[in-house]
């Protein structure tokens, strides 16, 4: 299936993880796709060069997206290298954990800026370029299950997944009329390096584990299996929700 021949897709903080997955996904249906990460490493010529072999254009623009200026950089960039853009997944994040009353604000600025700033900001340029070329898109936010569940330890984390929910359900309504979607998706535990240390630890795993319905971590390819179908034209009257990919995690039940 080809859903995205023709199309050009941005995804931030591709270099690994979910954002990996989503840039292979979107090639492999046809798309031209621009990977960014907040500089170039070994991994992301690899992934350039895999995407690459698979015919379509595809490019890498450097960027740390926590800034107003560095996001509108990256859209020019990315639109100036493939001409034209038609899905944004704002992908890049950050979590820190410590106790709320250790958490500094530098940790706290982090988190922040790369999680809530910058879909904020990298969504006003990418809509900047919608409007100025007169087209249609679609914008795919990568939250996290902690929009909704409480994560202990984690309290900048989930401030700004909260927000990105506030803010996808707000921009659907000023943004529907350009013809632009935005949704979210929030998956679950999913098997990315950002989870590296608690797949290494057996007496976490285990209990987590317990707690999923389907018994089970996710994989980053069956998140981007999602945001693939909230980008396409098979989702064109969906727009403002959140979307789980949790494996039943934020609706597990349990006796005790
Ligand atoms: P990861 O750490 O493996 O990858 C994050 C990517 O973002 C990396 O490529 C990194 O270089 C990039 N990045 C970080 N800060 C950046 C910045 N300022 N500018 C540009 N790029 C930046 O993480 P992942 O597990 O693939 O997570 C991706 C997204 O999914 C994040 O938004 C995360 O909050 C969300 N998420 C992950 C899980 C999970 O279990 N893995 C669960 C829920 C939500």
């Amino acid at each position: 299936m080809a859903r995205f021949t023709g199309r050009s897709v941005l995804v931030t903080g591709s270099s690994q993880g979910i954002g990996a997955a989503c840039a292979r996904r979107f090639a492999k249906e046809g798309a031209n796709v621009v990977i960014n990460g907040r500089k170039e490493s070994e991994e992301t010529k690899a992934l350039l060069a895999e995407l690459q072999a698979m015919g379509q254009r595809c490019v890498f623009v450097a960027a740390d997206v926590g800034t107003a200026a560095a996001a509108a950089t990256l859209v020019a960039q990315a639109v100036e290298a493939i001409g034209v853009l038609d899905v944004l997944v704002n992908n890049a994040g950050v979590e820190r954990s410590s106790d709320f009353w250790d958490t500094t604000e530098e940790d706290y600025d982090l988190v922040m800026d790369t999680n809530v700033k910058g879909p904020f900001f990298v969504t006003q340029a990418f809509v900047k370029h919608c409007r100025a070329a007169a087209r249609k898109g679609a914008v795919v936010n990568m939250s996290s299950v902690h929009e909704e569940l409480a994560f202990p330890h984690f309290a900048s984390y989930c401030a700004s997944k909260g927000a990105m929910r506030m803010l996808t359900r707000d921009l659907a309504n000023e943004l529907a009329p350009l013809g632009i979607r935005i949704n979210n998706v929030a998956p679950g535990a999913i098997a990315t390096p950002i989870n590296r240390h608690l797949m290494d630890t057996p007496e976490l795993l285990r209990p987590l584990q317990a707690k999923i319905p389907l018994g089970r971590l996710g994989q980053a390819d069956e998140v981007a299996a999602l945001v693939a179908f909230l980008a396409s034209e098979e989702a064109a009257y969906v727009t403002g929700s959140t979307y789980f990919v949790d494996g039943g995690l934020s609706v597990s039940y349990s006796e005790q």
